[in-house]
């Protein structure tokens, strides 16, 4: 049996946990913060209830397989809900599209009634291609520990499967070469977001992201997200994994070649046989392994753009903003300026706006009542080239206004219904999760194979493994899942 310490209490902490304890591992989890969860986190106040990270779960056989095989199944241990619709989307021109949940021909159908020409057929025929990138992609890349260029390569050696999958286009060219309509190729270039990414420096393989939401579908969870964190943390509890909160790792020890506990806060050294680690890899190799091995590391990820970072303002309003569904995006008429602007480091001024408004009774006091949470890409946080300073006196607020007056042109006025509301920052995330900037999946996926070379799961440090969404196959909540599969199945049995 051996002893695993996992640092980090994210989504990839408490799933590779639960894994490794099945499996037979003595298991420890240290988190720096108060609680599990992560960016998954939950604000409530006066009846109001916002999931302050993810809001939409896609791709939910990831974390049944892992509730299965853990005990019992994902539907007997949250409310899992399709969402229905599934996305509004508004454009600059007025155009609005109101996406089914699940079903991608009717998707296709809708998008083409709303926006007319060849709309319909141009984003099938991107669907059924973006179907092959998914087959070609999910088994042998995703679900494996690719730890080199060389193992991509020999992946690579059907011409028309490289075809499909495109790995010099970027999703930009991909829509330029596929879809006719500017707003549809707007559409498609948000899903480069979903990684923290510039479209134009994404590349094409992202063009999964829409297939696997419109698929699969777009679920809620009952109470809100962090309501899967709670039960993947029971389930923990259940397998008898042991934790430590405010307890941060300062630092990961080796003995000659392998890594053989970690260092705490309060300068405890404590020796494990195994530590997974679920923290932003840059501040892993940055901060906690000295070793020129976990250099190089550190060498290579500083060569790597970092992803965008998110600005949420979350509001409790007094009645009901009329025409909105669970998931809606408000387009603003030149799309780019904002990437240009978020990677330069200075807040859009004109971004696309994300509002989620869960159908859920239990997050809102009453009917006459709503809490809408709202997000835009901003630029990570830090004082350095193309960071920018969200702890500066004033910005948060002046930021936030700007947004809901913005709001307000786009047809959406709330700001005399609002109660109150609550902001967070890149700053704030960075000071609750320790993601270097506040940047949500730690690097942007630019350049080609950028999104299939992300740091390994299997560090280059025996006994030193990377979960989470800054590791291969990527963040978000089903990649995350696989990352914790992936590393529960390096390490094996007890
Ligand atoms: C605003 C926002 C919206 C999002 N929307 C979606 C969405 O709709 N759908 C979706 O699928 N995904 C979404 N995501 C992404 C998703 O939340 C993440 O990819 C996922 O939760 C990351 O989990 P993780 O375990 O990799 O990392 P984290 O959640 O960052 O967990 C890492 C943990 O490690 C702890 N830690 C760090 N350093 C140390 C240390 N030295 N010692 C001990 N503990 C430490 C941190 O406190 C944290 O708890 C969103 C994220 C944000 C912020």
């Amino acid at each position: 049996m051996s002893r695993v310490f996992v640092v980090g209490a994210g989504m990839g902490g408490l799933a590779v946990a639960a894994r490794l304890a099945v499996k037979g591992h003595t298991v420890t989890v240290f988190e720096q913060g108060p609680t599990y969860g992560g960016k998954v986190g939950r604000f409530e106040r006066d009846g109001f209830v916002f999931d302050t990270g993810p809001s939409l779960l896609t791709l939910p056989a990831v974390y049944r397989d892992l509730f299965l095989k853990t005990g019992d199944s994902l539907e007997a241990s949250v409310d899992l809900q399709p969402v229905e619709p599934g996305f509004s989307y508004r454009w600059a021109d007025g155009t609005n599209a109101v996406l089914p949940g699940v079903d991608s021909a009717r998707a296709a159908r809708t998008l083409g009634e709303a926006l007319g020409g060849d709309a319909e057929h141009d984003w099938r025929d991107l669907m059924t291609r973006a179907a092959r990138v998914w087959q070609l992609t999910r088994e042998p890349v995703l679900e494996q520990p690719i730890e080199s260029k060389r193992q991509l390569l020999k992946l690579a050696s059907n011409i028309s499967d490289v075809r499909a999958v495109a790995p010099m286009t970027t999703l930009r060219q991909l829509g330029k070469k596929t879809i006719e309509d500017p707003r549809l190729r707007m559409l498609l270039d948000r899903y480069a977001t979903y990684t923290g990414s510039d479209p134009r420096r994404a590349p094409a393989a992202l063009c999964t992201i829409p297939y696997v939401e419109q698929t699969f579908g777009a679920w809620h969870v009952g109470g809100g997200m962090s309501t899967l964190a709670d039960a993947l943390y029971e389930r923990c509890l259940e397998r008898k994994v042991d934790f430590e909160f405010n307890c941060e790792v300062r630092g990961i020890t080796r003995a000659h070649r392998s890594v053989n506990g970690v260092v705490l806060f309060d300068s405890r050294r404590l020796d494990a046989d195994i530590v997974v680690s679920d923290v932003d890899a840059g501040h892993l190799y940055g901060d906690l392994i000295l070793d020129t091995r976990a250099a190089k590391q550190r060498k290579s990820l500083a060569k790597f753009t970092r992803s965008m970072a998110g600005f949420v303002i979350m509001l409790a309003l007094k009645g009901q903003t009329p025409g909105l569904t669970s998931h809606n995006v408000l387009f603003p008429e030149y799309y780019y300026a904002e990437f240009n602007s978020v990677f330069a480091g200075e807040p859009a001024q004109d971004p696309a706006i994300y509002l989620s408004r869960p159908d859920d009774p239990s997050m809102h006091p009453d009917d006459d009542h709503e809490a809408l949470f709202v997000l835009v890409n901003a630029p990570r946080h830090g004082l350095g080239k193309h960071e920018f300073d969200w702890r500066a006196p004033g910005v948060a607020e002046k930021y936030a206004g700007h947004i809901l007056n913005l709001l307000a042109d786009r047809g959406i006025d709330v700001r005399k219904r609002l109660l109150w509301r609550e902001i967070r920052t890149p700053a704030d995330l960075e000071r609750d999760t320790h993601s270097i900037g506040g940047s949500i999946y730690g690097s942007a996926s630019h350049g080609k194979g950028a999104s299939f070379l992300r740091p390994a799961n299997r560090s280059p440090v025996p006994g030193l493994f990377l979960v989470g969404g800054s590791a291969h196959p990527g963040g978000g909540l089903p990649l995350v899942g696989i990352s914790a599969e992936i590393v529960a199945n390096l390490i094996g049995r007890a």
